[in-house]
């Protein structure tokens, strides 16, 4: 069974979605938005991504066009999602969309400059560059007490499963799992400041408790805390995986998507 690399796809993509000038990071992002999933949260959308999931909700942007989007510095961000915050009275803020870790450098200092307005910070990652580089995760664990929430969003409960839902290498799996070790290891304290998200499309409820049981092998506390992730068929997400044959078991539809999940 082979695949990409997705260490390999950041460094091509990161050249086309940050920008680094006298000191200045710069992401390109698509879009800022308020949205409900978290009990309400600010947004936001990152261009360009490492992995290339059949059944990416965003995969116009994060693994299609990278030419599309602009380029923002971190300040530029921290302040469009501070108005935002203002509209709505939401006081969490995240990076989304595509791989927020891509950047790394920027990332960082949106997350530093978020938290000092008061903001709780939520990044959405795949984890494969924190699973792959202990010294990112020791750099978010600085963050620990300071608002910070990390979700590791890991496709698939084996390698298998991974490489089925993503065509990547499957031996990068474990990398994804490594980085709740790398995150915990770093300080982040486990369930509420990092915590796993599974995407159970091909598994179901059995694919869950394997997947918790594997968890809580690296840290007990991680399996309270697990977010279960199917595959919501968005009309353009049903053309992506008929473009990529893939088959999913399990799946919600756009209108039906329960409460416990937003
Ligand atoms: S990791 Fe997330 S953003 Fe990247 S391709 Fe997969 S679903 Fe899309």
């Amino acid at each position: 069974m082979v695949g990409y690399n997705p260490l390999k796809v950041a460094k091509s993509v990161e050249s086309r979605v940050y920008l680094e000038s006298g000191g200045v990071s710069r992401r390109k992002y698509f879009r800022f938005r308020i949205d409900r999933w978290y009990g309400g949260i600010v947004t936001g959308d990152v261009v360009g991504c490492n992995m290339r999931c059949k059944f990416c909700w965003a995969w116009y942007f994060t693994w299609g066009d990278t030419g599309k989007g602009r380029f923002y510095t971190a300040d530029e961000v921290v302040g469009i999602l501070g108005n935002l915050s203002e509209r709505s009275g939401y006081r969490r803020a995240r990076l989304s969309g595509g791989e927020p870790t891509i950047g790394f450098k920027h990332m960082l200092e949106v997350l530093s400059l978020t938290v000092s307005r008061g903001l709780h910070f939520v990044l959405e990652t795949n984890g494969i560059l924190i699973g792959h580089n202990k010294d990112m995760a020791e750099e978010l664990g600085e963050f620990s007490g300071r608002g910070i929430e990390v979700r590791v969003s890991v496709k698939g409960t084996s390698p298998e499963e991974f490489h089925e839902l993503t065509g990547a290498d499957p031996r990068f799996w474990f990398v994804q799992l490594d980085s709740l070790r790398n995150l915990v290891e770093a300080g982040l304290e486990p369930a509420r400041e990092v915590y796993p998200a599974v995407m159970l499309s091909l598994s179901g409820e059995e694919g869950l408790r394997r997947f918790s049981s594997i968890v809580r092998g690296i840290h007990r506390e991680l399996s309270e805390l697990i977010d279960e992730e199917y595959i919501i068929l968005y009309r353009h997400v049903k053309e992506l995986m008929k473009r990529t044959g893939l088959r999913p078991r399990y799946v919600i539809l756009p209108d039906k998507i329960p409460d416990e999940l937003i």
